[in-house]
Order: structure tokens, then C-alpha cells, then sequence
């Protein structure tokens, strides 16, 4: 039984129960196994019902009634069996999906939520920088215009970092009106550059909520990934930076690298030595420009 069950494991590879087509095959091929079995079971057998004289035809004559019966009514209740079996299993299958996309995305703005965030944090190496930002005396815009008006804002502000991050980043709300993102490819001063450009138009686009038109800023702190640093690690220096941007009035970005006493980002960002000095200094920065 066990050995059966490990077999018909085997068939079901849930990964490829993706299309329609995929349970007509799973179908043909599980009748044909079936048939099969069951014609192998018939030639063995019948030698022997004939031996102890069960048969009431020939062995020929048996053979014949056997292979028809195993391709014609096997064939059909396996099929159908089997047909029926593999679009449960395919419904399974894309609501398992599902199941797993909804437990790692956000539903309010639609992102991913700090589950999936911090199973990519786990997973990021070098070349990478960790951002963390944070609405502006977001308390304010729920007490002025209403909870509500305040998640038209979270979802606002989830679509300009959709906007500028894309795809090649990984963005998050990680709750509240925080969010975070890690952000991959190119060289540091970019990775400062996009955000700086998140910042802006956040500051920038004003959110229309019932005819009022809210606007809102937000701060950032940025951390780099690096092989000989955990990933703790690199939240923490992204969250001390954050903090050092509100500390120093909001509507900014600070860098970890600023926030460890190398000069205020302009400074960092035409002249890229200083990130080259920093722990994360094996990474290639390129020239500012
Ligand atoms: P700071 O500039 O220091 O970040 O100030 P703040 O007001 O943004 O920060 P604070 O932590 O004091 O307030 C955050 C507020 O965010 C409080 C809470 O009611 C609100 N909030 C948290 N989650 C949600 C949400 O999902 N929707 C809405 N509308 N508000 C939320
Ligand atoms: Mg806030
Ligand atoms: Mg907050």
C-alpha cells in the first residue's frame, strides 16, 4: 500500500498541474498505467484459473475477453477516475497558490507584507542596499482626514515606490506606515539616487482624497548588504539611519554611512570614497555623475 502511495505521489507533481492540458495527460497516462496493471494481472492469473479449471472458455478465448474488458471498461472507469481526480487536484493547486501569494502580500497597498520581507532579508548578499521609510507625522493626516483618507495615502505612497524601486527591488509595507525595500543592482550612489527620487515624489504628488488634497513627506534610512554582515545587522544601521532622519527634520534621507559621521549625503554622493571606506567596501562604487 505504501509502495502505491509513493507511486501515485510520484504522478501527482503538483508543480505541473498548471493547465488544462496538464490533467488531460495526467489522465491518459494514469488509464494507460491502469490498463496496463490490469492486463498484466489478467495474464498471470488466468494460466492459472484455466490450470485449476475455472475457466468456462479457452485460454485463448479468455486472453481475448480479458484484453477487451481491461481496455474497454478499465480503460473507462479508470479514465474517468483519473480525469475527475486530476481537476481536484489542479483546483488544489491554484488555490494553494493563492493561498501562498495572500500569506506574504499586504492587502492594503497590495505590496509585500514583513513575512516575505524578511525571508528575503535572510537572502540578500552584497551589491544590494536595505531602505527603510516611514511617513512623516503620519498620526496627523489620520486625525485631520480620517483613517481612511489615511490608507488612500499608504496605498499612494506604495504606488510612487512601485514607480521608482520596480521591479528589480523588493518592496514591502512592514506595517503601519513603514516600509522597506532592498534594493539590488547598480552601485551605491544609484541605490542613494532612487531613493532621494522616491523622497521627492512623495513630497511632491499631492493624494486626492474626497475633494481634499493631502500631502505628505517621508524619511529614509539606508543600510548596505554585505557578505560578512547578517542581516540584523544591516536592519539595525538602516533603523539607527531612519531615526537620524527624523532627528534631523524629516522629509530626508540619511545614509549609514553619513549617520557614522562621514558628512551629509551630498558630500557622500560626489565623492563615493567615503561609501569605499565603510564595512561595505568591497563592493564596486562607481563615479558619481
Ligand atoms: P513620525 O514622523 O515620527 O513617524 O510620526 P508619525 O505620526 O508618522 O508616527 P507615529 O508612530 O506616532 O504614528 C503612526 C500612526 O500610523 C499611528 C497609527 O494610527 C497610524 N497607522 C498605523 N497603521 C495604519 C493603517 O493601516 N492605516 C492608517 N490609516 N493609519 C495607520
Ligand atoms: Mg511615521
Ligand atoms: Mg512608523
Amino acid at each position: 500500500m505504501d509502495i502505491l502511495k509513493r507511486w501515485v505521489s510520484h504522478q501527482v507533481d503538483l508543480g505541473s498541474f498548471d493547465s488544462r492540458a496538464a490533467v488531460y495527460n495526467f489522465a491518459l497516462k494514469m488509464t494507460f498505467r491502469a490498463v496496463l496493471l490490469a492486463f498484466m494481472f489478467n495474464i498471470a492469473l488466468l494460466p492459472l484459473g484455466y490450470a485449476l479449471g475455472l475457466l468456462p472458455l479457452s485460454l485463448a478465448d479468455a486472453v481475448k475477453l480479458s484484453v477487451a474488458c481491461s481496455w474497454l471498461f478499465g480503460g473507462a472507469v479508470s479514465g474517468a477516475l483519473a480525469l475527475v481526480t486530476g481537476h481536484v487536484i489542479r483546483e488544489l493547486t491554484v488555490s494553494r497558490a493563492e493561498f501562498e501569494r495572500l500569506s506574504l502580500t499586504d492587502m492594503l497597498s497590495g505590496l509585500l507584507n514583513r513575512r516575505a520581507f524578511n525571508a528575503a532579508l535572510a537572502e540578500t548578499g552584497a551589491g544590494a542596499s536595505l531602505v527603510i521609510l516611514d511617513l512623516d507625522r503620519f498620526k496627523s493626516v489620520n486625525d485631520c482626514h480620517g483613517h481612511g483618507a489615511g490608507d488612500e495615502v499608504i496605498k499612494a505612497v506604495a504606488e510612487v515606490l512601485r514607480e521608482v524601486f520596480g521591479d528589480q527591488s523588493l518592496i514591502a509595507r512592514l506595517g503601519g506606515e513603514e516600509f522597506g525595500v532592498i534594493v539590488r543592482g547598480g552601485g551605491v550612489v544609484q541605490r542613494i539616487a532612487l531613493v532621494e527620487r522616491a523622497r521627492n515624489l512623495v513630497e511632491a504628488r499631492a493624494i486626492h482624497c474626497e475633494g481634499v488634497a493631502i500631502s505628505t513627506t517621508v524619511s529614509a534610512g539606508i543600510a548596505e548588504f554585505s557578505p560578512e554582515r547578517r542581516p540584523e545587522s544591516v536592519y539595525s544601521a538602516a533603523d539607527r539611519a531612519l531615526y537620524q532622519a527624523k532627528a534631523g527634520g524629516r522629509n530626508r534621507v540619511v545614509h549609514e554611512a553619513e549617520e557614522a559621521g562621514f558628512g551629509p549625503l551630498e558630500n557622500l554622493a560626489n565623492d563615493a570614497t567615503h561609501i569605499g571606506m565603510m564595512h561595505f567596501s568591497g563592493e564596486q562604487v562607481p563615479a558619481a555623475g
